[in-house]
């Protein structure tokens, strides 16, 4: 069943319908496996979706969103600001850009570099002394040159080195594995994501719950795997209208 179709504003009854769908599918996958439905949670990832989409889920109910880009995200945070939404920053993050980021959001899941997680800390505990901003660090789990993401090389440096930076609250992992078309191996990927989760050394044990991994096409696969969050855009919201 696709619920992809229409490129035209979709209501909020039409929203609730499809934030209602994939609440099924991730309940029938946490049904399978033994898991209670709370243990998974899912973020928009509204991205060149338009204002009047996310507004309608908004109203919908959806609980959490997430941007790649900050000029466009702001816009819509200011926009969107009556509503109780989560921001996640799912896109790659330039040090210069920190600082708003910090600022603007609650979570950061591609925290990528000790320098960033400085600029990050630093940032919000200007702007949020007593509420950490919360992380995931991305991993490139398939060693691609051209992807974000630390290499397990450099992972378990970030790991200790962010556990004790005061703005941050260290929370798990994010990754966005190579899109194989052979799904033996993308659950290959998805369960090293999880080994590098469950071997990080030292972290603090009370905040390190997130395995953030899974889109669209294969969300329920990566659930299976040990994903807890997954990033939803096409099956949510539609396809991303082309500017
Ligand atoms: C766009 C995006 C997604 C969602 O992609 P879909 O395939 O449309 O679900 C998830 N994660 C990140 C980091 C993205 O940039």
């Amino acid at each position: 069943m696709s619920m992809v179709t229409e490129q035209h504003a979709i209501s909020a009854n039409d929203a609730r319908t499809r934030l209602e769908w994939i609440q099924d599918q991730i309940n029938s996958v946490t049904d399978e496996i033994g898991l209670s439905t709370d243990t998974v949670r899912f973020v928009g990832a509204s991205k060149a979706q338009p204002l009047t989409t996310i507004r309608a889920f908004a109203q919908a109910g959806i609980k959490a969103c997430g941007e790649n880009y900050l000029q466009e995200a702001i816009t819509k945070l200011d926009e969107l600001k009556p509503y109780d939404l989560e921001w996640h920053f799912i896109g790659h993050i330039q040090t210069n850009k920190a600082k708003q980021v910090a600022e603007r959001f609650t979570w950061v899941q591609t925290l990528d570099s000790l320098r960033l997680a400085k600029r990050l800390s630093d940032a919000r505990l200007v702007s949020h002394p007593n509420e950490p901003l919360n992380c995931c660090i991305q991993v490139n789990v398939d060693d691609e040159s051209q992807k974000a993401g630390v290499s397990a090389d450099s992972y378990d440096e970030l790991v200790e080195i962010a556990t004790d930076l005061p703005g941050i609250r260290l929370r798990g992992v994010m990754a966005i594995p190579k899109p194989y078309p052979d799904l033996t191996q993308r659950i290959a990927s998805f369960e090293r994501v999880k080994e590098m989760f469950d071997n990080a050394p030292k972290p603090q044990p009370q905040y390190w719950d997130t395995i953030s991994m899974g889109m669209s096409e294969d969300y329920l696969t990566a659930i299976r795997c040990g994903a807890n969050l997954v990033r939803l855009g096409t099956v949510l919201f539609g396809p991303r209208p082309t500017k």
